[in-house]
Order: structure tokens, then C-alpha cells, then sequence
């Protein structure tokens, strides 16, 4: 069974992960609103991935006999100034999130539970990964020039992510 600090600190990371899932649910409306679809569906793909982040979470801790108590999300920031502000913030996001990650590992550390550090190096490899595709569209933004025909290309390109199968946990 996991322990009562764990439990909590697992609960608040389920709804961290929600809300990073409204966050980017927001910037897919933003990018529809500017008639930009590749990255509307970019931003879209984030939200499936932390929406399933958040119920990998949920089912770990109902896994381990604990149990989920759900709390409120803030409103999610709706106007960006720009293309590159929208996807710096999500890079900040991501950032945020990697350090919550850190923190839930040296929670799980000092508790002595081993399966949620197995659990969490999972989650550690992921944040490698998100920080870097966020950057990734942040670098070929600046390389399309942001603007005009560059930018229409790299919504092109954008519109070809399709969202990847979770890969089972231990
Ligand atoms: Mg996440």
C-alpha cells in the first residue's frame, strides 16, 4: 500500500498533469483561431499525452490500494501573444512539470517505495522527451522565420503528428 504522503503528492500530480492537458487544449484553440491546423493538432496530441499521463497516475495509485481524490485545475491562459510565445510557455510548462517529476522521485526516495521510483523513471525518460519535442518546434519555428511561407510549411509538417500508443507499465 502507498503511503499517505505519497498518495497526496501522487493526487496533486494527477491534477498537474490535467491541467497541462487544459494548457495545451487551450493553445490548440488559440492556433485554430489563427488558422494554423498543423500546430492546432500538434497542441492537440499534447493534451491526449498528458491526459493519459494523468491517468496513468490515477491508475498507479488505485493499483496500489490507494485512493484518488480529485482537485480543481486553474483556468488555462487562452491569449498568447504569438506563435513563439504560445510554444515558449509550453516549453515552461514542460520544465515545471519535470521538476514536479523530480520532486515526486525524491518523495518516493525518502518513503523507501521502490515501485513508485520504477514507476516515476518512466515518467523522468518522458519529461527528456517532451522537453525535447517542444524545443524541436520552437527551433524550426525560428528556422521558418515565423511568417509567410516558412511558417505555412511548418503547419504542414505539423499537421502530420499522429499520437503514438502509450507504452504498457510494469
Ligand atoms: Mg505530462
Amino acid at each position: 500500500m502507498i503511503s499517505s504522503k505519497l498518495n497526496d503528492a501522487f493526487n496533486t500530480q494527477i491534477d498537474n498533469e490535467l491541467a497541462s492537458a487544459h494548457l495545451y487544449l487551450s493553445m490548440a484553440a488559440y492556433f485554430e483561431s489563427i488558422s494554423l491546423p498543423g500546430f492546432a493538432n500538434w497542441m492537440r496530441i499534447q493534451h491526449q499525452e498528458e491526459m493519459a499521463h494523468a491517468l496513468k497516475f490515477f491508475d498507479y495509485v488505485n493499483t496500489r490500494n490507494g485512493r484518488v481524490i480529485l482537485g480543481g485545475i486553474s483556468n488555462p491562459t487562452t491569449d498568447f501573444e504569438s506563435v513563439g510565445a504560445a510554444l515558449m510557455q509550453a516549453l515552461e510548462n514542460e520544465q515545471k512539470v519535470s521538476a514536479m517529476i523530480n520532486k515526486l522521485y525524491e518523495i518516493s526516495s525518502q518513503e523507501k517505495d521502490y515501485a513508485s521510483q520504477v514507476l516515476l523513471e518512466w515518467f523522468i525518460t518522458e519529461q527528456v522527451e517532451e522537453e525535447k519535442s517542444v524545443t524541436d518546434v520552437i527551433d524550426q519555428l525560428r528556422i521558418s522565420g515565423g511568417e509567410g511561407a516558412g511558417l505555412l510549411i511548418l503547419d504542414d509538417k505539423l499537421a502530420a503528428r499522429v499520437s503514438e500508443p502509450e507504452p504498457p507499465i510494469q
